[in-house]
């Protein structure tokens, strides 16, 4: 095991027994409950909403609620820079995915912001990771659009921007064309980046899957 690794809880900093990073008590409350939507990811039995409007995906798979007890670990790969505890997050994000049939790996490009503050990317490391261990490739296949500084956008027009372009048309075209995709990003919030970023890749990929560490939901 990694040698960063105490053998403390990383939420109550409890002594761990025979669970990786986060204890049994800890666990009630970071992980999803069985009633969970397997496109959106909220917590529903019969989700309507993805019923009337499903996303580009056909499954999404993430392992932790995002809400107040998961966010200091968070914050311990997003803000600190902690490496191997990501790392090992992706590793438990792998025992869902091994059951999929994946072709390409790609991710959502982080905002210049999250590179400044890292100096890396949380998404692109996940995705790289898990290329390695499913000995399939990693694809940047998205870049971030460049927006000049503008004051007074209103509200409508920030919903309605896109923010995310195919990085090389014909590049993505070659690479993924007919094959199935797993879009991967650290944090869902809103879904809105993977919808977007999804609705890219769906036009051209076979099957698309999305894969989160940790995602919010509506109650959270
Ligand atoms: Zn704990
Ligand atoms: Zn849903």
């Amino acid at each position: 095991m990694m040698q960063i690794f105490t053998h403390l809880c990383w939420i109550c900093s409890g002594e761990l027994r025979s669970e990786t990073i986060i204890c049994k008590t800890c666990l009630m409350k970071v992980l999803p409950d069985s009633k969970t939507c397997s496109l959106c990811g909220e917590s529903v039995d019969r989700c309507f909403k993805c019923t009337v409007y499903p996303p580009p995906w056909l499954r999404f798979c993430w392992i932790y609620k995002y809400n107040d007890h998961f966010k200091p670990v968070v914050n311990q790969f997003k803000q600190y820079g902690n490496l191997g505890l990501l790392n090992c997050l992706t590793e438990q994000l792998l025992e869902q995915l091994s059951l999929l049939d994946i072709d390409v790996v790609t991710f959502v490009p982080s905002s210049p912001f999250t590179w400044l503050r890292n100096g890396y990317s949380p998404a692109k490391k996940i995705a790289s990771r898990i290329a390695k261990r499913l000995k399939i490739p990693a694809i940047p296949l998205l870049k971030r659009r460049i927006f000049s500084q503008k004051k007074n956008v209103s509200l409508q027009a920030r919903v309605n921007t896109r923010w995310f372009t195919l990085s090389d048309n014909k590049r993505v075209y070659s690479e993924v064309s007919g094959k199935s995709i797993l879009l991967v990003d650290d944090i869902a919030v809103s879904n809105s980046s993977l919808e977007e970023c999804g609705k890219l890749l769906g036009k051209y990929s076979k099957t698309l899957f999305v894969a989160t560490i940790a995602k919010k939901q509506k109650e959270d």
